[in-house]
């Protein structure tokens, strides 16, 4: 039986002399693994379609519960990913994201699109806001969604000094004072990249950045907290420069 299915790579490994085991994430079919033969040989057709971030029309064969690749037609290959570290990190880290979330075989369309909409705007512009708007919406998606407009203790509106919980997943007012302290720069990062059209913008190039990255550390910290699994290349982003 064969199946058509618009994926995108999530990880790969090397198995026997030539071939590697794909793990896609498909918008039809959800997360599956599929054996993509002879991709290691130099020179190989499907070489393309057995690299990370790869966007193709997949045609796979089914046996069973097995899934091997017989074709590709790439969609976006999101080249300027791999050629610009931090980009590819950072893509590397969207990847990661979904891989750790989905479930084999359940479809999950919107974080499918929204995965896909983050490595092009990566390709086009910066990464870190794009990887911060995918992280926002994915764990929305998957339940853990945060608000960041209000304290969770007493609806007052967040400004200022605030505080973070891990354990609720919750923002506080310095008067509740639950959780750690959070700069406002980095509150005000998290509502930029949440699309929030009252958002302030950075008072300097340097403090929105610098923003951003606490904004990635707090999303993580939340997510290990909410999932208990760890995602290698948020990681690894975070420890660049
Ligand atoms: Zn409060």
């Amino acid at each position: 039986m064969e199946r058509k299915v618009d994926a995108l790579v999530l990880r790969t490994a090397d198995f026997g002399e030539n071939d590697k085991m794909l793990t896609l994430f498909t918008l039809q079919s959800g997360k599956l693994s599929a054996a993509a033969k002879g991709v290691r040989k130099a020179g190989a057709k499907l070489r393309f379609a057995a690299q990370p971030f790869c966007f193709a029309e997949y045609v796979l064969a089914q046996k069973g519960e097995r899934f091997t690749v017989i074709s590709a037609a790439q969609t976006d290959g999101f080249y300027p990913l791999r050629e610009d570290l931090g980009k590819f990190y950072a893509a590397a880290c969207v990847v990661g994201l979904c891989d750790a979330l989905l479930y084999e075989n359940i479809v999950n369309e919107e974080l499918f699109l929204r995965a896909v909409e983050a490595l092009r705007a990566m390709c086009e512009g910066e990464a870190l806001p794009a990887l911060l708007t995918f992280f926002l919406k994915a764990l929305e998606l998957s339940g853990y969604m945060l608000d960041l407009s209000a304290c969770a203790g007493c609806g007052a509106v967040l400004e200022g000094q605030v505080f973070f919980d891990l354990t609720d997943g919750c923002f506080y007012c310095a008067d509740c004072g639950r959780g750690a302290g959070v700069r406002a720069a980095t509150l005000a990062a998290l509502r930029r990249c949440a699309g929030e059209p009252a958002a302030e913008e950075p008072a300097s190039q340097e403090e929105g950045q610098a923003g951003e990255r606490r904004a990635l550390k707090l999303l993580y910290a939340y997510f290990c907290a909410k999932t208990e699994s760890r995602v290698r290349a948020v990681e690894e982003y975070l420890r660049l420069e």
